[in-house]
């Protein structure tokens, strides 16, 4: 079994909004949802601090205890909702989210878990890969987001643009016929996709912040395929080495419209083989 992790800030001068982490057992990766400059979040942590907290919260429970991921997740939203619902407001429509991605290997599966737009892909030998991504967010995203593709990333048209695009985005945030997120409310845990393979079926794995998985979802410039043997040959930080090269050939967004010209990337590769 080999394990392999790469996660890197969007700049440096930022803090690193992604986590991850892997015990022999679990993989977990975290992707904290961005406040934009000029937002109210309702909470003096931060989304480095929820997905951080969240994220260490959610390795020592899967590493700790059997049941179901989705329990797991629920708990640990709880557990990090508690540790600030005295200093802050949890009910404002901003506090910290994050995407949660999750990997169980038992005696002869290997369970998975994924809330929001991170990505898990399985390699289960010759076939396709099967990946398991949870779209809502996008679904509910593409309604809203023509006006600020239009416009060129980096401009000040475009962040006032991307600063209603998330503000719209929260209304639909935790609420049927939305989408689903971690954070202050457990309940999301129920929404999150979920399932398992059994251990003998797979070659390895993949889990991929969204910053990673642009790759191939938002660039279009490697298929689901390509990046497992990218990340078993060269590893997690060739992956984002290229991402990196792709959003720098097209700073302003004027191929690949989208939010944020850098986005914090994260991606494990854990091999069964
Ligand atoms: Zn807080």
């Amino acid at each position: 079994m080999r394990l392999r992790l790469a996660t890197e800030p969007a700049s440096p001068a930022r803090p690193n909004e992604d986590f991850a982490g892997v015990t022999s057992n679990a993989v977990v990766v975290v992707d904290g949802a961005g406040t934009p400059a000029g937002l109210e979040s309702g909470c003096s942590h931060g989304v480095a601090w929820y997905a951080h907290t969240l994220g260490s919260t959610l390795l020592a429970a899967v590493t700790q205890n059997t049941g179901p991921l989705a329990e797991i997740l629920s708990q640990a939203i709880r557990t990090v909702a508690s540790l600030h619902d005295f200093t802050c407001d949890l009910s404002h429509a901003g506090s910290p989210s994050a995407t949660v991605a999750m990997l169980r290997r038992t005696e002869d599966a290997v369970e998975w878990l994924v809330l929001a737009d991170s990505v898990v892909v399985l390699d289960t030998g010759p076939a396709q890969p099967i990946v398991i991504c949870d779209d809502r967010v996008e679904r509910i995203g593409a309604r809203y987001r023509a006006r600020m593709d239009d416009l060129r990333s980096g401009s000040p048209e475009h962040t006032e643009a991307f600063r209603r695009y998330v503000e719209t985005l929260r209304e639909h945030r935790n609420r049927e016929g939305g989408f689903w997120v971690a954070a202050a409310d457990p309940l999301a845990a129920e929404h999150a996709l979920t399932g398992s393979v059994p251990v003998d079926r797979l070659r390895a794995a993949a889990l991929l912040s969204d910053g990673a998985s642009r790759l191939v979802d938002l660039f279009g410039l490697a298929t689901w395929r390509q990046v497992l043997d990218l990340l078993d040959g060269s590893g997690p930080e060739e992956l984002i080495r290229r991402t990196r090269e792709a959003e720098r050939g097209d700073p302003d967004g004027s191929r690949w419209p989208r939010g944020k010209a850098y986005d914090d990337a994260t991606a494990v590769f854990w091999s069964f083989s």
